[in-house]
């Protein structure tokens, strides 16, 4: 038995430890491009120098040897042929598998704009290169401009701010972090990146980046006539499952590589976890990919899991969870931000200087958000997760929820009043 993991990262990792519970002695070979292991989610600390890329690295030094994994790192696989159960790499490797993971997570999206692909000084930030490559720019670079203003376009203005660029946000929403908050939450990061110097555009969208002669950065322009000087572009607008090699092979795909409750593809004995797959996401009962790192961590464990021969399903598959701390104030955010329709009410507390909202629909939460005091809101993203009812609950009480008020168990484990 030959175990193959294509990718280095929280899936892939997750799933070596899972395999080694369950079969200490048949072979494990992970692939991947990457050639360090790293977390994804500090790249914006490597690129402030407040973090190296070994400070990042969220395994145990021994991790190879501990689990016998053969790693062949700086690869990239290039082709499955799935009758023949072989991975071929760019470098010529075919190796056999009897079980394969792929965990190949994602890539920066870059959108149809024009000359987004031509000029010099564009980056996306998803690889420790991609970071690498925007600090050895920052050098020499005074004016940045990001496009997309969700969190990684969010950390990257604040990391090129604190190299000392000066930095424009530009966001197609009418505010930023669009998915993760609401008006008013994101009213006051806005306030405050604007009192650092951090300027935004709000309902505006970029349609041109003006090059030199050399394809330099120049200019960016947007749909509003503006334009705005730049030097270096980061381009924050979303990621695409890296399933290119995947071409020309017979896998369900549908913006991920479809996945069943057991991590398993369309494929027998091929299984896929993390960014690169979708799933039954809990929240929206829809398939979709759920590209946050808690859940790679846990997909890549149930595959690893029944690739070892066990039997693992996944239970809650819940996506719609933030949290931020941004210039010291916090925020985590559950399931909606806004009410999607009459249905819902909106119940909002402001209380020395917090900021708490909830929806809730026929007694079940469906979104809170949390920002200032953010004490006690994990018990919120649980009811919200689980669907638990709050029906029982004096309103007066909403915004004090805690975990003491569950003193019952339903038989099925839900929680009641
Ligand atoms: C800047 C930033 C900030 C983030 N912040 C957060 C956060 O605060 N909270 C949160 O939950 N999530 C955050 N995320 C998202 C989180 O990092 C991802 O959800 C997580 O990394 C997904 O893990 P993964 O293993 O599925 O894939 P990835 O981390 O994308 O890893 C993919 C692996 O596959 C390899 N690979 C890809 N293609 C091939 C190929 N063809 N052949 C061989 N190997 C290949 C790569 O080298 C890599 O090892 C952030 C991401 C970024 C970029």
């Amino acid at each position: 038995m030959q175990y193959v993991i294509i990718g280095s990262s929280a899936a892939g990792i997750s799933a070596v430890s899972a395999i080694r519970e369950l079969d200490p002695k048949n072979s494990i070979i992970m692939i991947s491009k990457d050639k360090q292991i790293y977390s994804r989610c500090q790249l914006p600390e490597i690129i402030t120098g407040e973090r190296t890329l070994k400070e990042s690295c969220f395994i145990p030094a021994n991790f190879f040897e501990k689990y016998r994994v053969k790693w062949i790192d700086d690869t990239g696989v290039t082709h499955i042929n799935t009758d023949a159960h072989v991975v071929e790499t760019n470098n010529g490797q075919k190796i056999t598998f009897d079980r394969l993971l792929i965990a190949t997570g994602a890539s920066s999206f870059f959108p149809p704009i024009d000359n987004l692909q031509k000029g010099r000084q564009i980056c996306g930030l998803r690889n420790i290169d991609d970071a690498l490559q925007i600090v050895d720019y920052a050098h020499d670079m005074k004016k940045a401009v990001i496009i997309g203003a969700g969190l990684v376009g969010v950390e990257a203005a604040l990391a090129l701010n604190d190299l000392g660029l000066k930095v424009t946000l530009v966001e197609n929403a009418s505010h930023i972090l669009p998915l993760q908050l609401d008006q008013t939450a994101a009213g006051n990061y806005e306030r405050l990146l604007n009192e650092h110097q951090i300027n935004i555009y709000t309902n505006e969208i970029v349609t041109k980046i003006h090059l030199d002669e050399k394809q330099n950065v120049t200019h960016v322009e947007l749909k509003s006539g503006v334009i705005l000087p730049a030097d270096l572009i980061i381009v924050a607008t979303g990621i695409t499952p890296n399933i290119q090699f995947l071409d020309h092979v017979p896998i369900k795909i549908n913006r991920g590589i479809i996945v069943n409750e057991k991590q398993e593809t369309s494929i027998p004995n091929i299984y896929a976890a993390g960014d690169v797959c979708a799933s039954t996401e809990s929240f929206t009962a829809k398939i979709t990919p759920t590209p946050i790192w808690p859940l790679a961590i846990e997909q890549g464990r149930i595959a690893g899991t029944n690739m070892a021969g066990g039997n693992k399903q996944r239970t809650i598959n819940f996506a719609y969870k933030n949290s931020m701390n941004l210039f010291g104030l916090s925020t985590i955010s559950y399931g909606f931000t806004e009410a999607p329709n009459e249905n819902y009410t909106t119940h909002i507390q402001f209380e020395r200087g917090s900021y708490k909202k909830l929806i809730i629909k026929d007694g079940i939460l469906f979104g809170a958000i949390f920002q200032g005091d953010i004490s006690g809101a994990g018990i919120y993203g649980k009811l919200i997760a689980e669907k638990i009812s709050i029906n029982s609950l004096p309103p007066e009480r909403l915004f004090s929820i805690s975990y003491a008020n569950f003193f019952n168990q339903q038989e099925n484990g839900l929680y009641r009043y």
